[in-house]
């Protein structure tokens, strides 16, 4: 069967690859960021050799430059694991921080690279974090550079000032990057509130395949894809036998719990392939088969109608008529095919119901 994306299908799919962007950007983010400080540190090695080996590769640079490289491996084998991967690399990130800080004062070395690298990982956080997150993780860093600077003291004037301006500096970076995220999740929230009504209107209240509407823009449009394709297409109409008894027997709740039952194995049945269910009115259900030929949709049909009776269904033994017609060339309207169908499952029921025609 042509595999015909439905719409609620297509809509998943942007969400998904809407994910998968921010993913994929995250992962490119977290590369580059360390693939650089890890040319940057190879880099200063070889300008400015280590007076001495191994105890010159115990710097802090060093360190953190290993770490940064696992981080990007671990992201290239486990991308979904991201988050974590980042939190373990933070950890080991205010470890170096605690570290190089002390050294940094006592050799009066500048702060400047330091400071440098240190702002990138601010937005990467936010990035990688979401903005609550991010914002504990700025916070903890700021703090840990305080501690160790108070531990450290006292200072020379110089070397307080370039301190006050690292920190200052780095927390209006994480406050603007915090704002930034903010506004992103705050999208990211009403696109996904606004996805989400969407499929709403466009369901069954009752049993959530599509309503009338929407299925009737489907058959719409898998129809228009026929014509100028030329390839088949079949719809198929299905009522359920003697419906009004159930209600009266059982009571409203237990048919809405058919419906719902119906509807379900409906779309288990053909969902899979590219079918598409979508409830006509009342007990009364459509089902579109793009690409499909009118033999293939009596197949199916068959199938249909014993999924339906050879299981009970919200525990009652339930049956129904199916009708099937299929598209017959560029004359041919969606009317007039669903009048072929809804006429053949009316012979169904005159045949007897439990029966496709
Ligand atoms: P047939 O085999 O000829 O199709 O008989 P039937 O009893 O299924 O057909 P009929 O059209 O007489 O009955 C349809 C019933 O479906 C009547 C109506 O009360 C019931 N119905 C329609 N919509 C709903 C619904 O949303 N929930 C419930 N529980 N019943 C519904
Ligand atoms: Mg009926
Ligand atoms: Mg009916």
């Amino acid at each position: 069967m042509l595999h015909a994306l439905n719409s609620c299908e297509v809509m998943v799919s942007r969400e998904s690859t809407l994910q998968q962007r921010l993913l994929k950007s995250q992962q490119y983010v977290v590369y580059a960021a360390s693939l650089t400080y890890v040319v940057f540190v190879l880099l200063g090695a070889l300008v400015n050799p280590p007076a001495s080996f191994p105890e010159a590769f115990q710097t802090p640079k060093y360190g953190f430059a290993l770490l940064t490289g696992l981080t990007c491996l671990a992201v290239y084998l486990w991308p979904l694991w991201i988050r974590t991967v980042y939190l373990v690399a933070y950890v080991g990130c205010l470890l170096s921080l605690a570290l190089e800080i002390p050294r940094l004062l006592s050799a009066d070395l500048s702060v400047m690279q330091l400071f440098l690298w240190q702002s990138a990982n601010v937005m990467i956080s936010f990035l990688l974090l979401g903005s609550r997150w991010g914002l504990g993780a700025n916070v903890l860093t700021l703090l840990t550079i305080l501690v160790s600077l108070m531990l450290r003291g006292p200072f020379t004037g110089a070397q307080l000032a370039d301190w006050l301006t690292v920190c200052l500096t780095l927390a209006i970076t994480a406050y603007v990057s915090y704002l930034i995220m903010t506004f992103i999740e705050g999208n990211l929230l009403t696109h996904e509130e606004d996805q989400g009504k969407l499929r709403a209107a466009r369901q069954d209240a009752l049993t959530t395949v599509y309503g009338r509407g929407a299925i009737e823009e489907e058959l719409e449009r898998a129809m228009g894809y026929s014509q100028k394709n030329n390839t088949p297409m079949s719809v198929i109409v299905t009522d359920i036998d003697h419906f009004k008894s159930v209600n009266d027997q059982y009571g409203h709740a237990t048919g809405d719990d058919v419906l719902r039952a119906v509807a379900k194995r409906l779309r288990r049945a053909v969902g899979g392939g590219g079918g598409m269910v979508g409830r006509w009115g009342g007990e009364e259900f459509i089902v579109l088969l793009p690409g499909l030929a009118k033999p293939d949709a009596l197949v199916v049909a068959e199938r249909l109608r014993r999924e339906i009776c050879d299981q009970p269904l919200a525990d009652l033994n339930i049956t129904a008529s199916f009708g099937v017609a299929s598209y017959r060339g560029v004359k041919d309207t969606t009317d007039q095919l669903f009048g072929r169908a809804d006429q053949a499952m009316y012979d169904a029921k005159n045949a007897g119901r439990n029966a496709v025609r």
